[in-house]
C-alpha cells in the first residue's frame, strides 16, 4: 500500500542548482585551486565549490583534483576497503522504469521470487566463497510486502554455512516504504537502507518513470526521511548516471546529503554511482540520454571524496575491472565483488543469466580474484561489520568517523577479517600475497591497539572467528 507523499516537502530547487551551475562556468584556475585546497581540509565543500570543481575544463587541474581526492582517501579510509555482494531476491516487478531488465513490460524476461529454501541456497553459495556483507536486492511488486522483506532478512541471518559462514552485516535496496513499514525492516535487523533517486530532476523522473509507485518523485525523494523516523539511521542514496546532466544531479544528490545531515545529524552513510548498462528488453539502455565519458565519472567521484569525505563511495561490477581499480584510488570505500544480478544466480544454474538479470556486469571476476588483485595492489580487503554490530551507525559513526576511528579501529578490524578469510577461504596465491600484505601491514602500524590486534590475529590462527577490536 502506498500513502502520499508530503506535497509541502520538497528540498530540492532545480532554479538554484541551475543558478549555482550558472554562476561557476568557466571558473579560473587560481578559485579551482583555492577550493582544492580547502578540499584537503577535510570539512566538506558548499554546492557552488563542487560546480566550480565540475565545470573547470583543464587536465592539469583535474589531475590535481584526483590527487587530492587520493590524499583525502588516503588519510580518512586509509587502504581498507570493504567488500560485499549483491543478492537479488526477486526480479517481479510492477513498475515501468524504462532503463530497467526488470520492468513490468519486459516480456523477454524470465520472473523469479526466491522461496526461503532458495533465499538459503543462495546464502549458503555465497557464504561459501567467504562473503560476509550482503546486499538484498528486489523489484517492487505487491507481492514483495514489508513482512515478505523482513522475512528473508531473518532468512539470510539464520543461514549459516558448515565452515565458519555466516552473513553479518545485511543492507537493503528496495523500494520506498512508508515509516511502519520500514520499521518492520529496522527490527529485522538490517544495515543500511538504499535507495537511488534515479534522477532529481523531476521532468526527466516523470518521462522515465511510466507506471506503477515509483511515478511518485516525492515519495521517492521522501524516502530517506521515513526510515530515519522508522530508525533506520544508516541510509545510502545515489543517481543512476546517464539519465539526466551530471551536474545538476551531482549537486541535487549533495543537496540531499546536506538535508539528511541538518534534519537527522548525518548525512548518508554512502553514495553509490551507478552507471546506466545495457539492460535486455531498455532500449534507453542501449544509448542513454546523457552518457558520461570514463574522465567525468572518474571526476564525479573525485569530486565527491572532497565534498562529502566521511560518507562511503561504492562501487558496484557495472564497470569493468580496470575502471575500478583507477575509482579506488580516487575515493571509493566500498565495493561489490564476484556479483549476479539474477535471481539465483549463485547457487541455481537453471535460470539463463542474460533473461533474468538486471543489466548486464562490467566485472566478471570471482572474489577470490578481486581479493587477490587488492592485496597485490596494497589494498586491504575488509568484511568487517564491528560497527553496526556494537551500535556505531548514524550520527555516532559520523562523529567517529571524525575523530579518526576509521584508521584506529577499521582498519585494525579489516586485517582481522583478511586473516579470517585466508585461513577460511583464499586460494593458494591469495593465501601467499595475503599473509605477506598482513605481515606488512603489522611492521608499519604505529596503533596502540596494535598488541591487541596481534593477539587477536594469533586467536584467528588457532580457529577463532569473528573477532574484532
Ligand atoms: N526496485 C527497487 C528500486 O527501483 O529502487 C530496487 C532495486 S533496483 C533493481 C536497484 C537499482 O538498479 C535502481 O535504483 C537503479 O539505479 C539501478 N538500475 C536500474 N537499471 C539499471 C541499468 N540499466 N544499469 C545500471 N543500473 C540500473
Ligand atoms: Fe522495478 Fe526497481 Fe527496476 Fe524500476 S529499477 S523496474 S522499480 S526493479
Amino acid at each position: 500500500m502506498i500513502v502520499h507523499a508530503d506535497p509541502s516537502y520538497n528540498f530540492i530547487d532545480p532554479e538554484q542548482i541551475s543558478r549555482i551551475i550558472d554562476a561557476a562556468r568557466q571558473p579560473a584556475p587560481s578559485q579551482v585551486r583555492e577550493i582544492i585546497a580547502r578540499g584537503l581540509e577535510k570539512k566538506g565543500l558548499s554546492l557552488s565549490d563542487v560546480a566550480v570543481l565540475l565545470q573547470s575544463d583543464d587536465t592539469e587541474l583535474d589531475a590535481e583534483i584526483f590527487a587530492a581526492a587520493r590524499r583525502i582517501k588516503q588519510e580518512i579510509y586509509g587502504n581498507r576497503i570493504v567488500l560485499f555482494a549483491p543478492l537479488y531476491v526477486s526480479n517481479e516487478c510492477a513498475n515501468q522504469c524504462s532503463y530497467c531488465g526488470f520492468n513490468a513490460k519486459n516480456s523477454e524476461l524470465v520472473r523469479k521470487t526466491l522461496t526461503s529454501e532458495e533465499i538459503a541456497g543462495e546464502v549458503r553459495a555465497l557464504e561459501d566463497c567467504g562473503q560476509k556483507r550482503l546486499l538484498l536486492v528486489y523489484g517492487e511488486h505487491p507481492k514483495i510486502t514489508a513482512q515478505w522483506i523482513a522475512d528473508s532478512v531473518a532468512t539470510v541471518y539464520e543461514t549459516l554455512s558448515y565452515k565458519s559462514g555466516a552473513i553479518r552485516r545485511v543492507n537493503i535496496n528496495c523500494a520506498p516504504l512508508d515509516v511502519a513499514s520500514f520499521k518492520f525492516l529496522h527490527q529485522a535487523g538490517i544495515g543500511t537502507y538504499q535507495c537511488f533517486q534515479e534522477t532529481y530532476h523531476q521532468p526527466t523522473y516523470e518521462k522515465m518513470h511510466l507506471a506503477g509507485n515509483k511515478t511518485d518523485y516525492l515519495w521517492r525523494l521522501q524516502a530517506m526521511d521515513r526510515a530515519q523516523q522508522a530508525g533506520i539511521d544508516d541510509v545510502g542514496i545515489g543517481v543512476l548516471f546517464g539519465l539526466y546532466d551530471h551536474r545538476f544531479e551531482l549537486l541535487a544528490m549533495l543537496r540531499h546529503a546536506e538535508e539528511l545531515e541538518s534534519r537527522w545529524g548525518a548525512g548518508p552513510h554512502t553514495i553509490s554511482f551507478p552507471r546506466m548498462e545495457p539492460a535486455l528488453g531498455s532500449e534507453l539502455s542501449q544509448a542513454p540520454p546523457y552518457l558520461i565519458s570514463d574522465h567525468t565519472f572518474k571526476k564525479i567521484v573525485a569530486i565527491t571524496r572532497l565534498a562529502v569525505p566521511y560518507t562511503g563511495i561504492i562501487m558496484s561490477t557495472r564497470e569493468s575491472a580496470t575502471m575500478r581499480t583507477e575509482l579506488l584510488q580516487l575515493g571509493v570505500s566500498q565495493m561489490s565483488a564476484g556479483s549476479s544480478t539474477s535471481p539465483g544466480g549463485y547457487s541455481d544454474g537453471s535460470l539463463d543469466e542474460v533473461t533474468s538479470q538486471q543489466f548486464s556486469l562490467g566485472d566478471h571476476r570471482q572474489l577470490d580474484d578481486i581479493v587477490l588483485d587488492l592485496v597485490r595492489q596494497g589494498f586491504t580487503p575488509s568484511w568487517c561489520t564491528a560497527c553496526y554490530r556494537t551500535g556505531r551507525t548514524g550520527e555516532h559513526f559520523m562523529t567517529l568517523a571524525k575523530e579518526g576511528f576509521i584508521q584506529n579501529f577499521c582498519h585494525p578490524n579489516a586485517l582481522l577479517t583478511l586473516k579470517e578469510y585466508l585461513n577460511d577461504y583464499g586460494g593458494t596465491a591469495t593465501v601467499e600475497a595475503g599473509k605477506h600484505h598482513i605481515e606488512g601491514e603489522l611492521e608499519a602500524c604505529q596503533l596502540k591497539v596494535k598488541p591487541q590486534l596481534e593477539a587477536k590475529l594469533a586467536k584467528i590462527e588457532a580457529g577463532e572467528r569473528d573477532l574484532y577490536v
